[in-house]
């Protein structure tokens, strides 16, 4: 029988030459291998990664194994090239045809993240180095001693830096290469690492931190799994504990990767991993140089970078030996990738692991419901840490009622926040003001005749920005100038702002607290992450009194300082048509008013809302963790909702909202019917218009497991082919929800 994706055969050590056949997985929507032949000259195993023609292009595959016996013919394509990089070894290509699997995604696409292009393949050039031979020189002058006491025979330098250590010009060593004392060679460029080194700086771990690094680091029996949830409030020093597991990894002289949902949380990890360990980790995601990623993709590969801390990509580093993931914050929704191929970096993070040999630790103060669970289930150990370091309060929470004191006319801050900012601001301690709003306001519209500036290629409100003066799509990034008259009915100065992005916000904390110094912090602000990382650290080191900030600043940072926490709008998050509306509201409040009281001073949440009532809300404010999973675990059993049931998303989007209706509508007939399964829709998506493309929505619903995937699978392979600019997006356990 046939499977569509193709399975890592046994690793044998067999290798393949000119003339034979091999198969190839290339990145293109595949479902199967491309067979090659091997070149002159040329000798592949499994995994080797190759350049190939594909139609007019070259690209990168992967050798997958041998052809079926007869598929030798002269007419195969001949592979172009082998590129100089380990092999792709077994447990990274077993797993990436069960990602391939388990996202219904083509093998090539995701062996696309692990070999990426080939300017990461390639080595840094060599450079030119004198070299002191035996050769004594004829004439000694002070400069030529100065030189000859620095660089003993045999030992090589580059001329500048040798002239620089010695303090004399590239002359003088000029001389002493014609004079034979130095000859000129190549070196490789090995950047100089320095190894992290697991007891340079150990803490001292409190009872609780020690007995969470003891069930962490204990190697797994039968009935304990090899992975972990480490669920401790904020501040209770899960980063600690955790590079106790580290450091246990490393002595074993394995690899470590600690992924991030975010970058700006990458520099402050840096740092305190640099403190802990005496060396920097290999760092990967978007915002470093092709350098940079060329050596942290052929380090890890060669087993030289020991740790890694990187975004989800990181995921598909080609680790030699890979002993512990790390999932940090792995709530959040950023694992999730939704372009190309949809996964889930926490879950595959898993598989990752499980096919390396290597442990998991799932790190959170508000762990997802689909962690809970299966930490519940016996699936994941679960180990807790209770309370704050040092005995450090949680803040002290409280609600603003905004029906009973509501904010002024035109302002968003309710009168007992306001006062609290002033009693901070007194105490000379820091507030944060928190909005997940970017931007000035979430609508524009013409008071005179009531148009609302919209997308035109999305279902969406465009958000006005004040510093920059224009109306932004938040989808699709389209960006116009604020007009200064209504385009629709031609009046000027009729254009009102309607409600509150962060901007708005620092507008008013601006003429309430003209003496303070204010800074907005939000994702989209000008001068990227060099600039952001400036400002964190201006927030901590107190140079900051009030920051106004988006979910950025909700989550991982330290600012000690920091004592108030004021959450503008609470029920944002609350009554979409999203099943985990709920979760992410808890998690994001919870991380947010987490930022308050961390160092020695107590700290004080204040939440602005207009329902009091809701549960989720009162199992925050008590501090009720437990409380609110109970709430949210039983909902989502009594709705049929994951984790307890899987959904499957299927999008169906075309630049013709017609033929996206009618593909749709097709498509839901041609699926098989099922005692299990049932396909929900197609109904308009919520974002019904996205980057120009009308969009269809199908929802699956069936039980967990595999099952589920494999009825999609078939059913989509019966139907009829999408053509044109059609085309169906399938999404394995959905995040978002538009
Ligand atoms: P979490 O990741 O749970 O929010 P952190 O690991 O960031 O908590 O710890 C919170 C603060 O307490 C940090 O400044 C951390 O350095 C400090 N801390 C926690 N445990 C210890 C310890 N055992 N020794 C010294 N400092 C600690
Ligand atoms: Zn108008
Ligand atoms: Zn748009």
């Amino acid at each position: 029988m046939l499977t569509s994706s193709p399975k890592a055969p046994n690793d044998s050590p067999s290798l393949w030459h000119e003339g034979d056949a091999v198969e190839v997985v290339i990145p293109a929507p595949l479902p199967t291998p491309l067979t090659y032949r091997v070149g002159e000259g040329q000798t592949v195993t499994k995994g080797s990664i190759v350049k190939v023609p594909l139609g007019t292009r070259q690209v990168l595959g992967t050798v997958w194994g041998p052809a079926e016996p007869g598929r030798m013919d002269n007419r195969l394509k001949p592979v172009i090239d082998t590129m100089d990089v380990p092999p792709v070894r077994e447990p990274l290509r077993n797993f990436i045809a069960w990602v391939a699997d388990w996202t219904l995604a083509a093998p090539g696409m995701v062996a696309k993240m692990v070999t990426r292009g080939e300017e990461l393949m390639q080595r840094e050039p060599p450079i030119l180095a004198v070299r002191r031979t035996g050769e004594e020189p004829a004439k000694l002058t002070d400069t030529r001693r100065r030189v000859l006491e620095i660089a003993k025979p045999g030992e090589s330098f580059t001329k500048t830096g040798l002239a620089d250590l010695a303090g004399v010009s590239v002359a003088v060593i000029d001389g002493l290469v014609k004079a034979g004392v130095f000859e000129k060679v190549w070196l490789e460029r090995e950047p100089g690492r320095i190894e992290p080194n697991p007891d340079f700086d150990p803490r001292t771990l409190t009872g609780g931190q020690a007995d969470a690094v003891e069930a962490l680091i204990a190697p797994p029996t039968a009935d304990t799994p090899s992975i972990a949830l480490l669920e401790g409030v904020t501040g209770s020093g899960k980063t600690e504990v955790y590079f106790e597991a580290v450091a246990n990894t490393l002595r074993q002289g394995r690899q470590v990767l600690i992924l991030l949902p975010e970058i700006a949380l990458t520099q402050a990890l840096l740092d305190r991993f640099a403190e802990r360990f005496g060396a920097l980790p290999g760092e990967w995601h978007s915002a470093i140089t092709p350098k940079a990623r060329r050596q942290v993709w052929r380090g890890t590969a060669e087993g030289k970078v020991k740790v890694v801390i990187g975004a989800r990509s990181a995921l598909y580093l080609p680790f030699e030996d890979l002993g512990l993931v790390i999932v940090d914050e792995e709530h959040e929704a950023a694992y999730k990738q939704e372009e190309w191929v949809s996964y889930n970096a926490r879950d595959m993070a898993i598989v990752r692991a499980k096919f390396e040999g290597a442990q998991t630790i799932l790190a959170s103060a508000t762990p997802s419901v689909e962690s809970r669970v299966n930490a519940q289930a016996g699936r994941y150990q679960h180990i807790l840490l209770p309370a704050r370091y040092a005995a450090r309060p949680l803040p002290s929470l409280s609600a603003i009622d905004m029906r009973r004191t509501p904010p002024e006319r035109g302002s968003w801050l309710a009168p007992p926040l306001i006062e609290a900012v002033h009693d901070t601001l007194e105490r000379g301690e820091q507030s944060l003001i928190f909005l997940n709003r970017r931007g000035y306001a979430p609508l524009t519209l013409c008071r005179t005749c009531g148009h609302r500036f919209e997308c035109s290629q999305c279902s969406a409100w465009l958000v006005q920005h004040r510093f920059t003066q224009t109306l932004n799509c938040h989808h699709c990034g389209h960006v116009e100038k604020l007009p200064d008259a209504c385009p629709e009915c031609g009046s000027t100065d009729t254009l009102a702002a309607s409600g509150p992005g962060v901007e708005r916000i620092a507008e008013e904390v601006a003429t309430r607290f003209p003496d303070a110094r204010s800074l907005v912090l939000s994702s989209d602000m000008i001068g990227g992450p060099k600039r952001l990382k400036m400002e964190l650290e201006a927030v901590a080191n107190g140079e900051v009194d009030i920051v106004i900030g988006t979910q950025l600043v909700a989550k991982g940072h330290n600012f000690p300082g920091l004592t108030l926490v004021g959450v503008v709008d609470a029920d944002v998050g609350f009554g979409q048509g999203d099943p985990r509306a709920a979760e992410r509201t808890f998690q994001l409040l919870t991380q947010v008013t987490g930022r308050a009281g961390r160092a020695d001073k107590p700290g004080m949440g204040l939440i602005q809302t207009y329902m009091r009532e809701h549960p989720v809300l009162g199992a925050l404010l008590a501090h009720d963790t437990e409380r609110f999973y109970q709430l949210e675990e039983e909902a989502r059993r009594r709705a049929h909702l994951p984790p307890f049931v899987r959904f499957v998303a299927v999008v169906v989007s075309a630049s013709d909202a017609s033929a996206a209706r009618t593909y749709a509508a097709n498509l839901k007939r041609s699926a098989p019917t099922s005692e299990a399964i049932e396909v929900l829709g197609p109904v308009d998506a919520p974002m019904a218009m996205l980057r120009g493309r009308h969009r269809q929505r199908l929802l699956v619903r069936g039980p967990r497991g595999r099952q589920t995937q494999t009825y999609v699978r078939q059913w989509l392979a019966g139907a009829e082919k999408a053509r044109g600019d059609l085309r169906v997006d399938v999404d394995v356990d959905p995040q978002s929800f538009i």
